[in-house]
């Protein structure tokens, strides 16, 4: 049987419940047929695929904490240690009521090969817990991180896996982690998490980097086709952090924001999301209502209750920043008929494998959430750098160093693109460059 098959099987087998875990093996396993018959003999002796499905360690825990009534609630932790062939894990850690094991899992495996083609040394990880943040006070909010915190200390360290944020957790709650984290172990161990405060170890940029990382990335696909970003029109969905970056840069750039979303519907705003606008997506997350509606009502555009805005409105590029497999094969037919020319995949895994397949049938360019949102974990393996060397770096010099990353990895997608001959297939060329050294270190390092 064919090797890739074979390990898509297996893991089809051994994880039977975990259907996020498996569309990103299917995805990243099926597009490496060049590099894998290449080196398939060598690839099997080391059984390459087989560990690289598998977690080094997956450590899942009870998170116990009381609420501002003094009654008791169990939440449950996880943290996905999956691969630290190129360096420490690295993952953010995510708070959302539909956390589970399959969901950390995807995130995890897709962070080893957006790591790895980040070009920083950090291996891949992903934790958080189905804790729902909405409507927490910040006093419940500092006690989950604490007791989060509590367990999970003996399992992280600025060498071994360094967490940060994800959906959930943002600077407020990576303070209170840092924070008991060093209580725990009387140490000031800056490193063992990123996206702190700019007044005890954070690195400028960290807050923006994914958003815009992911407008850098666009930058040269524009510049392939020949065009530019003033002008263009964007929808986005999400309205949180990764959103509130992308709409910035764009904005600078000349380009407009017709749409955000949250999990109540989606606004549209014809003037575009722009100048204070901006300002008030960061007072919307801060309100913790979760609503995109009051977008709408504060500035007077029109909001569409229920609704995603994918195949409904025209623009000239998609931005998904909200979760994944928020675009489905209805959506990715509407869109075709509608005309959209470039999906820029922002959050994780946000379009499905059948979406995906039929946009890139149809012509449309997908570009990866892998290399698209590097960004982020790119500026935090740079805090990471900054902290070991004890100093901090000028905003310049880190956004000078996110453009340079993120042109790095697109050049290095395309360079591969060609070398196997797959047109302009960026999704194949992400995990081909992402699994290449990642697979090289294994071997490498042998059988462990
Ligand atoms: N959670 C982000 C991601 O999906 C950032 C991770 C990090 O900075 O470590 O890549």
């Amino acid at each position: 049987m064919d090797y890739i098959e074979e390990v898509i099987q297996m893991a089809e087998e051994n994880n039977p419940n975990q259907p996020e875990f498996l569309q990103t093996v299917r995805e990243v396993l099926s597009s490496l047929r060049p590099i894998i018959n290449a080196n398939e003999a060598e690839y099997r002796r080391m059984a390459i695929l087989e560990r690289m499905i598998e977690p080094e360690r997956q450590i899942i825990f009870r998170v116990p904490w009381t609420d501002d009534n003094n009654q008791p609630h169990i939440n449950r932790g996880y943290r996905v240690q999956f691969n630290s062939a190129i360096g420490p894990y690295k993952g953010g850690l995510r708070f959302q009521k539909n956390v589970n094991l399959s969901i950390m899992k995807f995130l995890a495996f897709e962070q080893v090969f957006k790591n790895s083609l980040t070009g920083l040394p950090m291996g891949g990880g992903k934790g958080g817990s189905d804790f729902d943040p909405n409507g927490k006070s910040d006093s419940e909010i500092m006690r989950f991180c604490q007791s989060y915190m509590t367990e999970l200390y003996r399992h992280i360290g600025p060498n071994i896996d360094v967490p940060a944020g994800d959906m959930g957790v943002s600077g407020r709650e990576i303070g209170y982690m840092f924070g008991q984290y060093k209580r725990i172990k009387d140490s000031y161990d800056n490193g063992v998490l990123t996206g702190k405060g700019k007044s005890y170890g954070g690195s400028r940029i960290r807050p923006e980097a994914t958003g815009f990382g992911a407008t850098y990335f666009l930058l040269e696909v524009l510049k392939h086709e020949h065009e530019s970003i003033e002008g263009k029109t964007f929808c986005l969905s999400g309205f949180g952090n990764v959103a509130w970056g992308a709409a910035k840069k764009i904005a600078e750039l000349g380009g407009k924001v017709l749409t955000l979303s949250g999990p109540d519907g989606y606004i549209y705003d014809k003037d575009g999301v722009q100048g204070e606008k901006i300002d008030y997506m960061l007072e919307m997350r801060a309100s913790g209502r979760n609503r995109v509606q009051d977008y709408a009502d504060k500035f007077g555009c029109e909001f569409f209750p229920n609704q995603k805005p994918w195949g409904n409105v025209k623009a000239d590029i998609y931005m998904p920043c909200a979760m994944q497999n928020e675009i489905n094969i209805d959506d990715a037919k509407k869109m075709v008929e509608i005309g959209i020319k470039i999906l820029n995949e922002v959050s994780n895994m946000p379009t499905t494998n059948e979406a995906i397949k039929y946009l890139q049938e149809h012509d449309v360019i997908v570009c990866p959430s892998k290399a698209v949102n590097a960004g982020g974990v790119a500026v935090s393996g740079l805090e990471m750098s900054q902290n070991s060397e004890r100093l901090f770096w000028t905003q310049e010099k880190v956004d000078k160093e996110l453009q340079k990353i993120m042109k790095n990895i697109y050049d290095q997608i395309v360079k591969v693109t060609k070398l196997y001959h797959l047109d302009y297939n960026l999704v194949a060329g992400a995990n081909i460059v992402g699994f290449k050294k990642v697979a090289d270190a294994m071997i490498a390092q042998g059988l462990v």
